[in-house]
C-alpha cells in the first residue's frame, strides 16, 4: 500500500538528532518558555523573513489570539465582519466565531482553490475590518492583490499559514504579507512537530508584545497580568524538535515539488482535473509546497475505490465545507456553489517527503488507468 503520508518514516529519518534535542531538554531541567523557545521563534521568523515569531500551542490558537489581540488593541470589536473563504478548513472560521466576529464566507477562484480577489470586493461592507486568506493545499492566495485591496478598504489581513510553510510569490514567504499569520506544527503539516505546536509571525511590535502576553495568562511580566489571557505556550520539547525539522523543510519542499511535477506530467485521464498552479499571474509552480496534491474528479468516490483497488491511498480535504456544519446552524442556509462542487469533487493523492518516485510513478499509472 502507498500511504497518503507517512509520518512515522518522516520522523525516522531525523530520529536520532530529535533524540538528542530531546535529551537536551530532559537534562536542562526547563521544560517552558525557555531557550529552546526563543530559539526556534529566532529561526523560524528568519525563514519567513519576519521580525517576529511568537510560539503558540496549536494553528488555531494563533489565529484566535491574533484577532484577540487585535481585539485589545481596539482594531477589531464584537461584530466586526472577518472575510474568510468558503472552502477552508473549520479552524479559520472558528477563529473568527470565537472571537465574536462574524465571518463572511465568501468562494474561492475555482481554479487556484484560494479567495477571488474581486468576489472579496464585491463581500466588504461598512463592518469588514480584515480579511483572513488561508494559503489552501500549500499555495499562497493572490496576496498582491488582496493586499491591494486590504489597503484601499483600511482592512486587517491574517494570513492562514498552516498548510504554507515556504510557500512564496516573488521570494516574500508566506507569513510575511499580512499584518500578521497563523501557522500550524501539527505533526501532518509541512513542518511538523511531534505533538501540537502553532506561532504567529508579524512584524508589528505593539501586536507581537500583546500576543506574548496573551499566550501567557495576558501577562507581560511575571505576576502582573493585563490581559485576560490563556494559557497557550509551545513546549520547550516541541520547540527543540521543530528546530531539528525545520533545517530539513526546504529539501523536503523540493521533494514535494519533483513528486507534484511527475504527477502534472504524467497524468492523462480526461476524468481527473489537475491542479493549475498558475490561474493567476503571479503565481507559478516554484511558489506551491504542495502540502496537499489535490486532483478533482466529477466520479471522485469511484475514482477513490478504484484508487485504494490499485494499493493507493488517498484522503478528502475536506468532505465537507464549513458552512454545512452542525457547528454553524446560522450558515445552513446559504448556498455558495463553487464551495459545494469543489468539496464533492476533490481527493487528495500520496504526497510527502518520504514518498518515493517509483511510488509516485504508480500513482500515476493508477490515475491513468481509472475509467469513468
Ligand atoms: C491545520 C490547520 C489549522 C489548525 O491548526 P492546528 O494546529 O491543528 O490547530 C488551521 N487552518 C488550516 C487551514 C489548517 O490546515
Amino acid at each position: 500500500m502507498i500511504n497518503f503520508l507517512d509520518l512515522k518514516q518522516i520522523n525516522s529519518n531525523s530520529r536520532a538528532e530529535l533524540i538528542e534535542a530531546c535529551t537536551r531538554v530532559i537534562d536542562s531541567g526547563w521544560y517552558i518558555a525557555g531557550s529552546e523557545l526563543a530559539r526556534f521563534e529566532g529561526e523560524f521568523a528568519a525563514y519567513c523573513g519576519s521580525k517576529h515569531c511568537i510560539g503558540v500551542a496549536n494553528g488555531l490558537d494563533a489565529l484566535i489570539l491574533t484577532l484577540r489581540a487585535w481585539k485589545e488593541l481596539s482594531k477589531l470589536k464584537d461584530g466586526d465582519e472577518v472575510i474568510v473563504p468558503s472552502n477552508t478548513y473549520i479552524a479559520s472560521i472558528l477563529a473568527i466565531t470565537e472571537n465574536n466576529l462574524v465571518p463572511i464566507l465568501v468562494e474561492p477562484n475555482e481554479a487556484s482553490y484560494n479567495l477571488c480577489p474581486e468576489k472579496v470586493k464585491r463581500a466588504i461592507t461598512s463592518k469588514t475590518r480584515a480579511i483572513l486568506p488561508v494559503h489552501l493545499y500549500g499555495q499562497l492566495a493572490d496576496m498582491p492583490a488582496l493586499l491591494d485591496i486590504a489597503k484601499q478598504h483600511n482592512l486587517l489581513v491574517l494570513e492562514d499559514c498552516a498548510q504554507a510553510h515556504g510557500a512564496s510569490i516573488d521570494g516574500r514567504k508566506a507569513g510575511n504579507w499580512g499584518d500578521a499569520a497563523g501557522f500550524s506544527f501539527y505533526p501532518g503539516k509541512n513542518l511538523g512537530a511531534l505533538g501540537d505546536a502553532g506561532a504567529i509571525t508579524t512584524n508589528d511590535d505593539e501586536l507581537a508584545q500583546t500576543l506574548r502576553a496573551l499566550r501567557n495568562y495576558g501577562s507581560h511580566e511575571k505576576y502582573k497580568n493585563l490581559y485576560q489571557g490563556v494559557n497557550s505556550r509551545l513546549d520547550e520539547i516541541q520547540a527543540a524538535m521543530l528546530s531539528v525539522k525545520l533545517k530539513y523543510l526546504d529539501e523536503q519542499t523540493s521533494h514535494r515539488r519533483r513528486i507534484a511535477e511527475l504527477y502534472i506530467k504524467g497524468i492523462k485521464n480526461p476524468a481527473v482535473i489537475l491542479p493549475l498552479v498558475s490561474a493567476d499571474s503571479p503565481l507559478s509552480l516554484t511558489t506551491h509546497v504542495w502540502h496537499l496534491f489535490v486532483i478533482r474528479s466529477e466520479q471522485r468516490d469511484a475514482l477513490q475505490q478504484h484508487l485504494l483497488s490499485k494499493g493507493v491511498q488517498t484522503l478528502i480535504h475536506y468532505p465537507i465545507p464549513p458552512h454545512q456544519q452542525q457547528a454553524y446552524p446560522q450558515l445552513n442556509a446559504m448556498h455558495f456553489p463553487i464551495t459545494e462542487k469543489i468539496h464533492q469533487e476533490v481527493l487528495s493523492l500520496p504526497m510527502g517527503p518520504t514518498l518515493t518516485l517509483d511510488e509516485a510513478a504508480q500513482v500515476v499509472e493508477a490515475c491513468n488507468s481509472f475509467s469513468s
